[in-house]
């Protein structure tokens, strides 16, 4: 048997009725980099957010297993704690509370218990890791933050709470060359400081370079119809997802 961490059986969802994936199967075993790529529409940011739980979103049929759990019933709060996690493509901004208070507050909520000179000296070193001045910790949330900026804030949040699973859905952000490059090394730095395992929905191939991609899963109109070796991801980029909408249009 494999030692998949993230295991999805047949898996379908629908929003307001209207079906929107069908009967995914994917496997992610522990430790690798998966890229999820796709067309506009076809359902990418959905499963991020049906893997993470999301109400708006009904899960019609199949499984998440998670971890050795099915965690197909749990709420947000529950997966959050079991150790996944998923990039906020619009990243939060609260007046009058500083980054810090955030940090703390998130890490508090998953259960970790660190005494605050702990806490200071993680955050301050997580910050230096990350090239993040440190006065940015005492700024309001998010508040006049640059795009770079967002995303260090992500990236930080990530090494912070070392979650078993990242889902990164980066397709429609619209990164700038500085958010590109923090997120890049953000996850760099995941996979190897933390032993995580990514979940990369993007089609920015340059968002990859810094990673060993093990495997590329493509999805058109719901379905997961491709599945590769990391070379997929050149040949997506020269190609484009023509030949696998052609298949769908083949089958229907
Ligand atoms: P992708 O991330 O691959 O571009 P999405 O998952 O955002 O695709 O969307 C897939 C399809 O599901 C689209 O047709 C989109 O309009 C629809 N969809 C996604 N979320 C919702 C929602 N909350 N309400 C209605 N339709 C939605
Ligand atoms: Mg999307």
């Amino acid at each position: 048997m494999s030692d998949a961490l993230l295991r999805c059986r047949s898996l379908s969802a629908a929003v307001e009725e209207k079906s929107i994936l069908s009967e995914i199967n994917l496997e992610v075993p522990r430790g690798e980099v998966h890229v999820l790529m796709g067309p506009n529409g076809a359902g990418k940011s959905t499963l991020g957010h049906v893997l993470m739980g999301d109400p708006v979103y009904d899960i019609t049929a199949g499984e998440i297993v998670f971890d050795g759990e099915d965690i197909t019933e749990l709420s947000p709060e529950k997966r959050s704690k079991a150790g996944l996690f998923l990039s906020f493509q619009a990243p939060v901004e609260i007046p009058g509370v500083p980054l810090r208070s955030f940090l703390r507050a998130i890490v508090e909520a998953k259960g970790q218990k660190l005494k605050n000179k702990q806490f200071r000296k993680k955050i301050e070193e997580l910050a230096d890791t990350l090239d993040m001045d440190r006065a940015y910790l005492d700024r309001e949330l998010g508040v006049g933050f640059s795009g770079g900026e967002k995303k260090k804030v992500e990236m930080l949040q990530l090494l912070l709470l070392e979650p078993k699973l990242a889902i990164l859905d980066e397709t429609d952000s619209g990164l700038d060359v500085d958010a590109l490059s923090v997120v890049s090394r953000g996850m760099e730095l995941y996979q190897k400081t933390c032993d995580g395992t990514l979940l990369v929905i993007t089609h920015n191939t340059r968002i990859l370079e810094r990673l060993d991609v093990d495997r590329v899963h493509v999805m058109v109109q719901g379905r997961l119809v491709a599945e590769g070796p990391a070379d997929l991801i050149a040949d997506i980029d020269a190609n484009g997802f023509e030949r696998f909408e052609a298949g769908i249009a083949a089958a229907e």
